[in-house]
């Protein structure tokens, strides 16, 4: 990381290739496949037929801020590392800034790795279940957790979603929102999965965890229970306490991180911080 981006200025390169490389032509004189050179001193970019500035940071979180744009790339190389996520404290640390900014960026980089808007069905089958998170650490009272729901496609995605109570009205929509009708489901024994819709819609089937049973006849809830394995975990040890309020980020956090796995998590971090312009 620290031999790609030495200084700002290869920050600063890297944002302008990656945002304004694919540029056919200048958007202010047409010029075809046009060349531009860094202004000194400014964090600019220039149009060598008709002098137009193109400022790359515009648009981007880094837009406003006074925090190098090496620091940020460190935080977000953090966060592309690490499993169990990325605490403010250890930015500060990492990174050697104020534990105020390592906060304001932790909060800004996992704006980032929310992922909302349409994002298509997932694919069959699901696994569906719930889990209770926060509280003390004794404490086995679900009135005082917040539940999450995650609907998992084996071998592909995960979308979760944070809500007040977890039964039957709040799962209904999560699940028709993301699962496709018609597409096998499966949960464990709850009630809330007992609901007739549910059978109307899905094609559920569930597993007895009561008798012991973990995998019968192909169906299972070990995959998103292997996520909600690795997010109570990581919320334990890295980020001990978290608010309900915030609660919705850091899941984001690890939904991204999962969805993700396959890929170059640094590289899309940078793109989503500096999307590309056409
Ligand atoms: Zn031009």
């Amino acid at each position: 990381m620290r031999n790609q981006f030495p200084d700002d200025d290869a920050c600063l390169q890297y944002l302008f290739d990656s945002r304004y490389g694919g540029l056919k032509a200048c958007p202010n004189c047409g010029v075809i496949s046009p060349k531009y050179y860094r202004v000194k001193k400014r964090m600019s970019f220039v149009c060598k037929e008709c002098r137009f500035q193109i400022y790359p940071l515009v648009g981007t979180i880094f837009e406003k801020t006074t925090t190098p744009l090496t620091d940020w790339f460190h935080a977000l190389y953090l966060f592309s590392v690490s499993k169990n996520g990325v605490s403010a404290k250890e930015i500060e640390r990492q990174v050697g800034v104020s534990y105020k900014t390592a906060h304001r960026m932790a909060k800004m980089i996992r704006i980032l790795m929310h992922e909302s808007g349409k994002l298509g069905f997932l694919g069959t089958p699901v696994e569906v279940d719930e889990a209770y998170i926060g509280g003390k650490k004794k404490q086995t009272d679900k009135d005082k957790k917040t539940p999450v729901m995650a609907v998992l496609e084996v071998g592909g995605h995960v979308r979760t979603l944070v809500v007040p109570r977890a039964n039957s009205s709040t799962a209904l929509p999560f699940l028709e929102n993301n699962v496709r009708v018609g597409s096998m489901l499966h949960t464990d024994e709850s009630k809330i999965y007992k609901h007739s819709r549910v059978k109307v819609v899905f094609d559920h089937k569930s597993i007895r965890h009561i008798a012991k049973e973990f995998v019968k006849d192909g169906v299972t809830t070990n995959h998103v229970e292997g996520f909600f394995g690795q997010l109570k975990r990581s919320l334990d040890g890295t980020y001990h306490a978290v608010s309900p309020y915030y609660l919705h980020s850091y899941v984001s956090e690890f939904a991204f991180r999962y969805n993700h796995r396959h890929e170059k998590i640094f590289q899309l971090l940078l793109a989503k911080a500096g999307p590309k312009v056409l």
